[in-house]
């Protein structure tokens, strides 16, 4: 075996389990320059997993993606173990077994008589508390969580998780392997989720919460989320692609172990849909129908035929939206300026967090007549229009509006009413549950959205993305979403209030 580099912050490292992140960390080990042990209770697991290195690292080398005696060298540091015994060298042990407390903690405890008290040991543990598994070690200040995301040699975020005891120079031995492994580690404190898997619950459990109130189909939610939000993938698609045998106990695990937070409720469509066996791509049928590998998608409704559009009257409070009125100039509509819509009007407004029927109701509008557009974002960035009827909208209206929106080529989707229509909901949940994250400490807030970004593939960080809708605005949302809504699932995190409030970024530590 090659003898690693003296600047390695682990020179000897060993990985229990070979599994799918075992075998992914063992690559990012060997790749950094450290002797890898790789152990495994099931006979063959070990060596199939070198096996498979050794294929990988080939193609590279196939494809001139990798040098043939890297490929070489890399190889010869990985050696599989008999028993744990071997691990004796290790300066760090990362665990990658079967996710189950006791089996964990049988695990460290046999590892904490072979290794050196100076030894950091690690588990990749997605959902287990660390702090638990540590709580029958001799050195519980040698240990610590960190956790890898599938696959481990793709996804370039760890999170350094520190339980209770873990002392600080062990979080930052392991943040600085990380680096050399070619990873941006995050640093998080112990808490169900730590930092992604955490943050993530918005994203899907308000989707739900929309389709279970009849808003709009999967499909749709999907629509806008990607091209009014901005999201690489919809929620259901990725509910989808994930697996719901995967997704939905994440979802319940996290809402239980946070004693039933409102903001995590699981909802009852993924867990009738799991027991359907409609687990997503794995079972050829989730949300969407898959032929071959590609979902079946149903024909968006057409564009109205209009022959004469209505006149527009649009409500003082939405009028204050300068981008709305430009936009139905350019759009050809006929305004009309006066201070109470003719009878004739279709009526608009732009509700922030409220649904239509509230703003129709307050306001004394017609609401037969009345619909609402989401200006959230920026029609020059959006590439679908969302508008939302209410109850008593009448037909002939929401056709006018629906042909009127589309006039030059934009998608539009006619969504039934809602606080907050779709995107404006979500929005504010991902950016609400960050918030959150920072006011409990878990996390510093650049950690956060960098660990978002890398671990979820978000456009840019919840943070960050409130600071881009003004967090005064995502604190109104929420505050008439919770109107709408009665639901302590959209109080907002005192972060956001204070931050809202005092016209701060919520990138914005607590000055010390
Ligand atoms: P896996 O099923 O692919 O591999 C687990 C391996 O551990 C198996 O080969 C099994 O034989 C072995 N094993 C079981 N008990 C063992 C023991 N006592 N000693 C040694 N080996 C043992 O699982 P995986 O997906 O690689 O997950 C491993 C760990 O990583 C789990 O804790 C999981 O929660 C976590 N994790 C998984 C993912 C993911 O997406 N798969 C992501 C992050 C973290």
């Amino acid at each position: 075996m090659q003898t690693p580099s003296s600047s390695l912050i682990f020179s000897d490292v060993g990985i229990v389990g070979a599994g799918a992140m075992g075998r992914g960390i063992a690559q990012l080990a060997a790749q950094a320059g450290s002797r890898v042990w790789l152990y495994d209770t099931s006979s063959h697991a070990a060596e199939q997993a070198r096996t498979a290195l050794d294929h990988q690292w080939q193609s590279l080398v196939a494809k001139g993606r990798l040098a043939p005696d890297a490929a070489q060298a890399y190889l010869a540091r990985v050696s599989v173990a008999q028993d744990l015994q071997a691990f004796a060298p290790c300066t760090l042990v990362v665990e990658a077994a079967i996710e189950r407390l006791d089996i964990k903690q049988h695990v460290f405890a046999d590892l904490e008589r072979i290794v050196s008290a100076e030894t950091v040991l690690a588990t990749n543990t997605s959902s287990l508390p660390i702090t638990a598994i540590a709580a029958r070690l001799k050195r519980p200040q040698r240990f610590a969580g960190y956790h890898f995301f599938n696959p481990a040699p793709l996804m370039k975020v760890v999170e350094v998780v520190r339980g209770l005891a873990t002392e600080d120079s062990v979080c930052q031995s392991l943040a600085d392997y990380a680096r050399q492994m070619g990873h941006t580690p995050v640093q998080a404190q112990d808490t169900p989720g730590f930092i992604v898997n955490h943050a993530g619950r918005g994203y899907g459990t308000e989707a739900l919460r929309i389709v279970s109130e009849d808003v709009a189909d999967f499909q749709t939610i999907d629509l806008i989320l990607r091209e009014q939000a901005g999201f690489k993938l919809g929620p259901f698609e990725l509910m989808d692609l994930t697996g719901l045998d995967v997704s939905h106990p994440v979802m319940e695990s996290i809402y239980r172990q946070y004693y039933d937070e409102p903001r995590f409720k699981p909802s009852v469509i993924t867990a009738q849909r799991l027991s359907a066996g409609l687990l997503g791509r794995k079972s050829g049928a989730g949300f969407y129908a898959y032929d071959n590998g590609q979902a079946r998608l149903a024909p968006e409704p057409a564009v109205p035929e209009v022959a004469t559009l209505p006149p527009v009257w649009v409500s003082p409070r939405a009028a204050r939206r300068p981008e709305l009125l430009q936009l139905l100039k350019n759009l050809g509509a006929t305004l009309e300026t006066g201070a109470h819509a003719s009878a004739h009007a279709l009526i608009l407004v732009a509700p922030l967090g409220f649904d239509v029927t509230t703003l129709a109701a307050v306001d004394r509008l017609d609401a037969t007549r009345t619909l609402g557009i989401d200006m959230l974002v920026s029609d020059e960035v959006t590439r679908r229009r969302v508008l939302a009827t209410n109850p008593a909208t009448r037909p002939d209206m929401r056709r006018a509006a629906h042909a009127l929106f589309a006039r030059d080529g934009k998608a539009v989707s006619v969504i039934r009413d809602s606080g907050g229509f779709v995107t404006q909901r979500v929005l504010a949940t991902i950016v609400n549950i960050a918030c959150d994250i920072c006011q409990q400490g878990i996390c510093s807030p650049q950690d956060l959205d960098t660990a978002v970004t890398l671990g979820l593939g978000y456009p840019v960080g919840p943070l960050a993305l409130g600071d881009r809708y003004d967090p005064s605005s995502v604190l109104e949302i929420l505050f008439n979403l919770q109107t709408v809504y009665g639901d302590p699932r959209y109080r907002p995190s005192p972060w956001l209030r204070r931050r809202g409030a005092l016209g701060l970024s919520l990138l914005q530590p607590e000055a010390d």
